[in-house]
C-alpha cells in the first residue's frame, strides 16, 4: 500500500472562526485537537435536532469559552480541508 495523503486540516473556533495558531495545519483532526487542547481550547458537545447533546464537539478557543453557547450540529464548519489531491 502506498497511499499518500497530502491533505491537511486547520482547526477553526466555532464561536469566532479564529484559526488555531494563525492557521497552523495538521494531518488530521485528531492531531489538530490535541494541539488545540494544549493551547487551552475545549470541545463542548453540540446539540442534536431534538435538543440532546451530541457526541460531536464544538471547537472553542479560550476567548470564546467563558460565553460559550451550545451549537446545533448543523452549524459545524470547523474543519477546512486543504486537499491537494486530484478528483
Ligand atoms: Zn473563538
Amino acid at each position: 500500500m502506498a497511499t499518500l495523503s497530502i491533505s491537511s486540516v486547520i482547526l477553526h473556533c466555532d464561536g469566532c472562526n479564529k484559526p488555531l495558531n494563525d492557521g497552523e495545519t495538521f494531518r488530521s483532526s485528531t492531531e489538530a485537537r490535541a494541539a488545540a487542547y494544549a493551547a487551552g481550547w475545549r470541545f463542548p458537545p453540540m446539540a442534536t435536532k431534538t435538543g440532546k447533546l451530541s457526541a460531536q464537539g464544538s471547537d472553542a478557543c479560550p476567548e470564546c469559552l467563558p460565553n460559550w453557547k451550545t451549537l446545533p450540529l448543523a452549524s459545524r464548519h470547523s474543519y477546512q480541508r486543504l486537499d491537494g489531491s486530484v478528483r
